[in-house]
């Protein structure tokens, strides 16, 4: 246990804590109502350990229910034939009932998922509000194209909605992954039916209910809990969902790439890991580099699939850098997620602090030198210490899985070739970064990394208007901006004769 960082708080009363059923239902065809069993799961508060409350927890048959009334808000329901300008004022009417219940569902993702207060309530709502106005903008901007046939004739393509679609989110933003998937299905006119994932699915249903309040038709947005391997391959082997998409861990979407393909051969996008190198030059600004890369590391308790987990500095200020990162990590403030001051609430779950700890402990076993942090904080909850390991090398198992959490792992290199041939050498392709003064060097790494996102002299900057995705093991197709339209359309030629 650590001295030096602080012990685990009392909830502060400044923040509204917000009202939860004892038993939550889940949302099909604009209804609330309990699953096809009975039965239930416990959410639980990852600050204590203790239950929040139940929560319907759907298994097939009541995913058969969601699909069906998405399918039938999809074939005659009111939404896929009003104006396309009308879904965007809807869309823009959920935007602004999540911007007017802020605090509220920040309090909510607080209490379920344990970030801290301030990052829920300044970054993941505010981004999630972002999201769904940029959609709601796109919605009567969605058309195809005339095409110069040869022979008397007009084609013309139109991009339609892709149908029904299911969507499975993580637990690490479960409000952003939410908006990252209705966003572009709502814009294109598709209807949706929505897993959360079982660690968090408070704000979804939340959110479900602001749909309904915002005037989006029923069975367009249907939000199913339950667990991956009952609710969630019901979804993506279903035969009548078109598409589905998906963000998670690499296994699991190879199970979802498998059962879409032996079921009905619906559409897949896939958002995985990642093992994002952050490449530090010797010409760097060092204050804004380490700022940066311990936000890009540290930032969601190191629950980011572009964490930036294999950092790389250049041996000249190899020194430099690391001590100023360890006066850093050693005044990261880790404690209770309502305390305005703190910085690093506690991982998501019990079996995501085992494992967090077990890669601590692999990293000890293979020779990493650990300058800091490695130990649980407080009796309760899921807290863990920031925590630096320097001397990694590339065939280290810390250097080449997903930890998912605050461990950072510090790799030294010596010149530019070196170091692109060393990104390179992973299965994944999310993100990357480079910190350098040096203009052309910025813009010969970032075409030579292969990863869907290169961060230059920034980390984490994430915008509705820009695509994300991966390269590789990382994923398949693009969310956000334009190109996320894509996966949510079908484009359909039409041939008319002029002769
Ligand atoms: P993590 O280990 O971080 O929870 P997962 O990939 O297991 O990542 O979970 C992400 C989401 O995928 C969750 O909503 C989870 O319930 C769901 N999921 C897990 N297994 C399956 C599966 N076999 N089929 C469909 N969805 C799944």
């Amino acid at each position: 246990m650590s001295t030096a960082t602080a012990a685990v708080t009392q909830p502060k009363p400044a923040v509204k804590m917000p009202r939860v059923k004892a038993q939550e239902p889940m949302l099909i065809n604009g209804k609330w109502v309990a699953s096809v069993s009975g039965k239930t799961f416990a959410t639980l508060n990852p600050s204590t350990g203790e239950k929040i409350c139940d929560v319907a927890e759907a298994d097939k048959a009541d995913v058969d229910l969601a699909v069906k009334a998405a399918r039938k808000a999809f074939d005659d329901g009111p939404w896929t034939k009003m104006s396309a300008s009308e879904r965007g004022r809807l869309i823009h009417k959920l935007a602004d009932l999540i911007e007017k219940n802020a605090d509220e569902l920040a309090a909510l993702e607080t209490l379920d998922n344990g970030k801290p207060y301030s990052d829920a309530r300044n970054i993941d709502v505010p981004l999630t509000v972002k999201c769904y106005r940029y959609y709601a903008g796109w919605a009567d901007k969605i058309h195809g194209k005339t095409i110069p046939v040869e022979g008397p004739f007009f084609c013309y393509t139109r991009h339609e909605p892709v149908g029904v679609v299911g969507q499975i989110i993580p637990w690490n933003f479960p409000l952003l992954m939410q908006a990252w998937k209705w966003g572009p299905a709502l814009a294109t006119g598709c209807t949706m039916v929505l897993k959360p994932a079982e660690q968090t699915p408070l704000t979804a249903l939340r959110v479900g209910a602001l749909a309904l309040e915002a005037g989006i038709p029923d069975g367009v947005v249907n939000v199913v809990p339950g667990f991956g391997p009952t609710a969630g391959a019901a979804i993506t082997s279903h035969l009548d969902v078109n598409k589905v998409a998906f963000t998670g861990e690499v296994t699991t979407g190879q199970l979802i790439m498998k059962a879409a393909a032996e079921s009905n051969l619906k559409r897949v996008t896939l958002e995985l890991g990642g093992k994002s190198p952050n490449i530090v030059f010797a010409d760097a600004d060092l204050d804004a580099a380490v700022e940066g890369a311990y936000f890009g590391l540290f930032f969601n308790q190191g629950q980011c699939c572009c964490a930036g987990s294999r950092l790389f500095v250049e041996d000249k200020v190899h020194d430099a850098f690391v001590e100023k990162m360890l006066k850093k990590a050693k005044s990261r403030k880790v404690g209770d997620p309502f305390d305005p001051a703190t910085e690093q609430g506690p991982q998501v779950s019990q079996e995501q602090f085992d494992r967090v700890m077990s890669y601590i402990d692999i990293g000890k076993n293979e020779g990493a030198k650990l300058l800091h942090g490695g130990s649980r904080v407080g009796q309760r909850g899921y807290f863990i210490e920031p925590t630096i390991f320097d001397g990694v090398s590339d065939s280290m198992r810390i250097a080449k899985e997903e930890i998912f959490g605050p461990v950072m792992n510090i790799l030294r290199f010596k010149d530019i070739d070196e170091v692109v041939k060393r990104s390179n050498q992973t299965c994944f392709g999310l993100a990357a970064a480079v910190w350098t003064r040096d203009i052309t060097k910025a813009h010969r790494l970032a075409a030579s990394l292969r990863a869907g996102t290169v961060w230059i002299n920034c980390y984490d900057v994430f915008d509705a208007a820009a695509p994300f995705g991966g390269f590789k093991m990382s994923g398949i197709g693009r969310e956000l901006g334009e190109y996320a339209l894509h996966n949510y359309t079908e484009v359909k030629t039409v041939t008319v004769n002029l002769g």
